[in-house]
This record gives C-alpha cells, sequence and structure tokens, in this order.
C-alpha cells in the first residue's frame, strides 16, 4: 500500500479522468460557462418572482448550499419589476424564465438578469426577437435556448409524429440560427426531456451537431428520491461522457436538494468537490457502533464545511482501516466501544465512550481549516 498522506491523491488516478467536450464559453454574469470552466450548478426558485422578499430569501438559502446560478420564472409584469430588487440583493447571478412574452425578456435584462431563458423562435415577430437581442446585448445578458420534448413546436410534432432527438436539436437549432443571425453567441442551450433515454439521445446529438454550452436537465424528474435518481442516471450518462457546462437537478422538492443533488452528481464523477464526501458502510452485525445514526447527524452537523474532504465512517476493521488510508478523517469501530481514529490516511487515537458525531464534527472543522490555510500560503 502506498503512503496515504496524502488522501487526495486517488483523485487524479487516470482511469478517473473525464475528458470533457470542447464547447465555447459564455459568462452568465460573473460565472464562466462551457470551455473549461468549472460545470455550473443551478437551481429555480419557486417562490412568486412577485414577492422579492421571500425569493431573495430562498436565493440566499441555495448560496448557503453553493449554488452558482439561479432562475426565476417571469411570468407578468410584477415578477420583472421585482427582479431588480432580487438581482440587486443576491450574488448568484440571476436568469429570467420567459415564455412567449417577449415585453418581459426586455424588462428582465433591463432589470439586470445576467440571463434570460427565452426561445426566439416562440416570441413572434422579427421585431421583437430583434429587440429582446438588442436589449440582452445592451445589457451584457446571456440567453438560454430552453427545448423541452414537452412544448415542441407543431410542425416538428408534424413532421416526426413525436417528440424525438431529432426533432428536439432540430428546434434547439433553428433558435440557435436566430441569435447567430443577430450576432448573438453569449447563449447555452438545454434539450430536457423527462424521459431519460430521450434526453439523453438529445444532448449527445446536440452536442455532436454544435459547440455551445449545454445546460443539462431532466425534466419533470419527480420528487427527492426518484427524480434524483433519473437524474444522477441521465445527467451522469452524459457528464460521463464529457457533455454539459451546466446543470440543474429538477426535484419536486425543495430547491435547496437540486442544488445537494447537483453538487454530489459532480462530486460521485469528480468534476466539482465542495464540502465533506461521506464515506460510510451499510453496517451489519460486524458493526461497532451505530453507523447509520452517526452518518445522519454528520450530514447535519458537517452542512457548512465548504472546503473538499472526504470523511470514511466504517462500522468495523473488514473496511474500516482501507478506507481510512484514502480519507482525509476516517474512523473504525472496534471492539469495548473503543473506536480508531484516523487523520490523513494514518491511525492517530482511539476513541473510548466518547461523543463520536461532536468529536468527527471538531477533527473535521480543524482539518478543514488546516487544508484552507494551506491553500492560502
Ligand atoms: Fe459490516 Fe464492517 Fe462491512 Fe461495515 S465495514 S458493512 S460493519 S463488515
Amino acid at each position: 500500500m502506498e503512503n496515504k498522506n496524502n488522501p487526495g491523491a486517488h483523485n487524479l488516478r487516470p482511469w478517473r479522468k473525464i475528458q470533457r467536450r470542447v464547447s465555447r464559453q459564455i459568462t452568465v454574469g460573473n460565472v464562466l460557462v462551457g470551455g473549461d470552466a468549472p460545470i455550473a450548478v443551478q437551481s429555480m426558485t419557486n417562490t412568486l418572482t412577485s414577492d422579492a422578499k421571500a425569493t431573495i430569501e430562498q436565493i440566499r438559502e441555495m448560496e448557503a448550499a453553493g449554488v452558482d446560478i439561479v432562475r426565476c420564472s417571469c411570468p407578468d409584469e410584477d415578477s420583472t419589476l421585482a427582479l431588480k430588487e432580487i438581482v440587486r440583493e443576491v450574488k448568484a447571478p440571476v436568469v429570467a424564465d420567459i415564455h412567449f412574452h417577449y415585453k418581459r425578456g426586455i424588462e428582465a435584462a433591463e432589470a439586470g438578469a445576467a440571463c434570460l431563458r427565452i426561445n426566439p423562435g416562440n416570441i413572434g415577430s422579427e421585431d421583437r426577437v430583434r429587440e429582446v437581442i438588442k436589449a440582452a446585448k445592451d445589457h451584457g445578458c446571456a440567453m438560454r435556448i430552453g427545448v423541452n420534448a414537452g412544448s415542441l413546436e407543431q410542425e416538428l410534432l408534424e413532421k416526426y409524429g413525436e417528440p424525438c432527438p431529432e426533432a428536439m436539436v432540430e428546434s434547439a437549432l433553428a433558435h440557435a440560427k436566430i441569435l447567430e443571425d443577430n450576432d448573438f453567441f453569449n447563449f447555452k442551450i438545454s434539450v430536457k426531456a423527462s424521459d431519460v433515454f430521450l434526453a439523453v439521445a438529445a444532448y449527445r446529438r446536440l452536442a455532436e451537431a454544435c459547440d455551445y454550452p449545454l445546460h443539462l436537465g431532466i425534466t419533470e424528474a419527480g420528487g427527492l428520491r426518484m427524480g434524483t435518481i433519473k437524474s444522477s442516471i441521465g445527467l451522469g450518462d452524459l457528464l460521463w461522457s464529457g457533455i454539459g457546462d451546466t446543470i440543474r437537478v429538477s426535484l419536486s422538492a425543495d430547491p435547496v436538494e437540486e442544488v445537494r443533488v447537483g453538487f454530489d452528481i459532480l462530486k460521485a464523477l469528480g468534476l466539482r468537490n465542495r464540502g465533506v464526501t461521506i464515506i460510510s458502510c451499510p453496517t451489519c452485525a460486524r458493526r461497532r457502533y451505530d453507523v447509520i445514526k452517526t452518518v445522519e447527524e454528520l450530514e447535519l452537523r458537517l452542512a457548512h464545511i465548504t472546503t473538499p474532504m472526504e470523511v470514511s465512517v466504517i462500522g468495523c476493521v473488514v473496511n474500516g482501516p482501507g478506507e481510512a488510508m484514502m480519507t482525509d478523517i476516517g474512523i473504525t469501530g472496534g471492539g469495548n466501544n473503543t473506536h480508531q481514529i484516523y487523520i490523513k490516511g494514518q491511525a492517530d487515537h482511539r476513541l473510548k465512550d466518547g461523543d463520536i458525531v461532536s468529536h468527527l464534527v471538531e477533527l473535521v472543522e480543524k482539518r478543514a481549516a488546516e487544508i484552507e490555510a494551506e491553500k492560502a500560503k
């Protein structure tokens, strides 16, 4: 076994590397999307955007979870009016979600939105399209073309008979052409579907057809558990193939969960690292302490740590020492209520009859501070 004083070293193994598709880079406010920029995690507020106070509060909760970009629906003028205050009060760039109403797009750009999610083919005459694009250009606003299998243009449904990857990509490229024809290139594209197979096939096709940055999502994926599973499969497949520059996990749940799941998908693929990743065993008759309860409590009490770290929480010596060698902090259950604690991959001390959770929290906080201090040097 190699020296594990550098527990993060295993993350550098060549078989863990994902070769990302080369996309052009755009800016969404102060966030770079595409190229070699980190894959951005997005979520969407579910408050009334016209209720600026509630929306700001929700965005702040998302920011605490690490969100990079936030989207707000702007179905009416009250929403675009409130957007100005929202944009002023939050740190994350705000995407205004616009459907059909070109005036909302102009108002949102004027209000300081960093991006408009709008399909130029759906907003009417060429003049209207030009007006929206001009507003976006004037205010440094990006755009996202958001094709959805559930709302494809009628002529494409007639041509292809049903929503299919070909129809979705044709729709996306037609919207893109309108922007290109107006000398607008600061945009990303999504081709979402609730069906994982359809979404993945559409994204793969689109990734080959253009070099615009892609916003990934499995739309209407379901509740917290099934939505997480579907998103992990669909987004995981694409990201593992190097496709995707920004993601949104769509859940019928608290949007903060979308942010957490988004980061966890990226963490599982080594594409982003944020906060503590807990490696824990499922437990069995050999466990020497209550691993499940320990992990549940740790997840809550370590949520404030943003420093990337791995912590192994293992019930017995069967897998404990091996896992601990690859983590920053580790615990392996032992007899007589005496457990082995590992720091930076090495056995460090034993904890007898102690409060496991509080002890680990203390160690993690200390290690996080050390890592941050090392980074600052
Ligand atoms: Fe059971 Fe030990 Fe494996 Fe955990 S590490 S599942 S306690 S054998």
